[in-house]
């Protein structure tokens, strides 16, 4: 039978959408080539919500992404994601950039920001002592927030499956034929058919909407590189600190994350449109953000021993500059989702359902539940409810990663729900992203990957094709290889 909407793509985007359309008396597939949810830009962001002061009025991106800031914290609690409202400082260090902040508080009150003002420099040193005394004033948005991105694209994942959407996973879409009332999708694995295609592949949705003769947009790649500190550093900020914004984008900021780590980046930096994978980090542009953010909180060369990670995320940007979401026939693109594309998925979500009710009967259905509940952490336990966990499943008394306190329990839940790969352990459980980066957790949790799901060990990738972590077990076994 052919779904009614098939959604490409299982970002932040996709599963919003998917999660949004499951609430009505409709049939949806949700569709994505990588073997798990999120594993695009909505991995390696800066995870803020934004207040909405920085987009051109009347831009779609104002517009989504202030009605997104408001519906985050509902649906962060309906699917028990991390959400912290911990507020964000745009920061005027001379004369030009405190112009700057003037024209963003007047942007923010155009775009109905709420509680936005401009703090002088006692009270902005009051909220953030270790702000870089030259700052003369700031921007301060109290309905900035922060959450976890892959977390929430998980739970609402899950929460759509729980309402009765069909998940292909590892299904890459590489054709598409329009016949009638009907639209096929060719993938890898075989033809899915249904009456309306929702485009949200992030860097490739300009190549998604060529598969539909449609190519009046490109997205590229901007790169963006980040590094982040071991839990131990305590963050030297409460919210989030951002420079006066230039054409480039909003800057480098200084951020703690929802765990209460400092995170600083990214950089921006423009890729050529066929280096849409290339998330390398280069020493040039690492360089950039360690200056960037010392010019916002100048003891973060304190921290310099304590990084534990440097990363990188590619920024899907539109050659329009905005959002693009358009209907094309059958085809509804949601295309050039780059900042604040995080933010602005609950709204864009909506956005797509009122825009696919023009189109066909969507009733809302009594047994749509919006609750789901995330892995039950054993290092968020009191010791006795550790005690009583560990009496009903004694595998919470293995702890696998040391650094961040992760039981075997919580693993082979993780795998229970879908996770294949270490990657996917790792975002449902944090599992190997504390210091030690999995190097000492990591064999353990192939076992248990092998072991709950018959895989052979040499099979377990990292993330996607062709990152195998087991090249063999053992001297004889490699030399059988050579
Ligand atoms: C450096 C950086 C910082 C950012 N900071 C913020 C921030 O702080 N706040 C904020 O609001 N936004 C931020 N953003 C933007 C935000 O991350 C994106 O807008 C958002 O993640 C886009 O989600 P998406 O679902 O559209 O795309 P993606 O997460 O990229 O998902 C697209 C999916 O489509 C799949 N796909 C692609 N092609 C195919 C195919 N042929 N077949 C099947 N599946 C396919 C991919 O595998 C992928 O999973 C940032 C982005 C970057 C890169």
């Amino acid at each position: 039978m052919p779904y009614d909407v098939v959604v490409v793509g299982a970002g932040i985007v996709g599963t919003s959408i998917a999660r949004e359309l499951s609430k009505y008396g409709i049939s949806i597939a949700l569709v994505d080539k990588e073997p798990d949810f999120g594993w695009g830009a909505t991995k390696a962001n800066s995870a803020i919500v934004h207040a909405g002061y920085d987009d051109e009025p009347h831009t779609l991106k104002s517009h989504l992404c202030a009605r997104g800031n408001a519906l985050f914290e509902k649906l962060c609690m309906e699917v028990d994601a991390p959400f912290e409202r911990n507020g964000s400082l745009v920061v005027a260090f001379d004369s030009e950039d405190e112009k700057r902040v003037e024209e963003l508080y007047e942007r923010g009150l155009k775009n109905c920001v709420p509680m936005l003002r401009v703090i002088e420099k006692r009270e902005l040193l009051e909220r953030e002592p270790n702000i870089n005394e030259e700052a003369r004033c700031a921007l301060f948005a109290p309905s900035a927030a922060i959450t976890i991105p892959y977390e929430l694209t998980i739970g609402l994942a899950e929460n759509a499956i729980a309402n009765g959407v069909e998940v292909f996973l590892d299904t890459k879409v590489i054709g598409a034929e329009e016949k009638e009332e009907k639209v096929t999708l060719i993938t890898d694995k075989g033809r899915i058919e249904s009456s309306y295609v929702v485009n949200a592949a992030g860097l490739y949705a300009d190549e998604i909407s060529k598969l539909f003769g449609y190519d009046g947009f490109s997205v590229t790649p901007r790169r963006g590189e980040y590094f982040l500190f071991d839990k131990k550093f305590r963050p030297l900020v409460n919210s989030t600190i951002f420079p006066a914004p230039t054409e480039k984008g909003k800057g480098i900021l200084v951020a703690k994350t929802c765990e209460d780590i400092m995170l600083i980046g990214p950089n921006s930096r423009d890729l050529k449109a066929e280096e849409k994978e290339n998330t390398e980090t280069t020493q040039e542009g690492l360089r950039e953000v360690f200056d960037g953010a010392k010019k916002l909180v100048p003891d973060i060369e304190k921290a310099r021993r304590h990084v534990i990670k440097n990363f990188a995320g590619n920024r899907p940007q539109s050659s329009t500059k905005d959002f693009i979401i358009e209907q094309k026939e059958r085809l509804i693109n949601v295309a050039g989702m780059q900042s604040p594309g995080l933010t602005a998925a609950p709204a864009i979500a909506e956005y797509v359902a009122e825009m696919l009710k023009y189109n066909m009967s969507m009733k809302k259905k009594e047994s749509f539940n919006p609750i789901r509940k995330r892995i039950r952490a054993f290092r968020e336990m009191s010791n006795e409810e550790r005690k009583k966990a560990i009496k009903e499943e004694p595998l919470y008394g293995h702890i696998v990663c040391r650094c961040e306190y992760v039981s075997e329990a919580e693993i082979v839940e993780a795998i229970k729900r879908g996770a294949r790969t270490l990657d996917g352990v790792k975002f449902r459980t944090r599992c190997s992203m504390g210091r030690c980066q999995g190097g000492f957790d990591l064999p353990f949790v192939v076992e248990i990957i092998s072991r709950e799901t018959g895989m052979s060990a040499k099979e377990i990738l990292k993330n996607s094709k062709g990152s195998e972590v087991i090249k063999a077990y053992n001297k004889e076994l490699l030399k059988e290889e050579k």
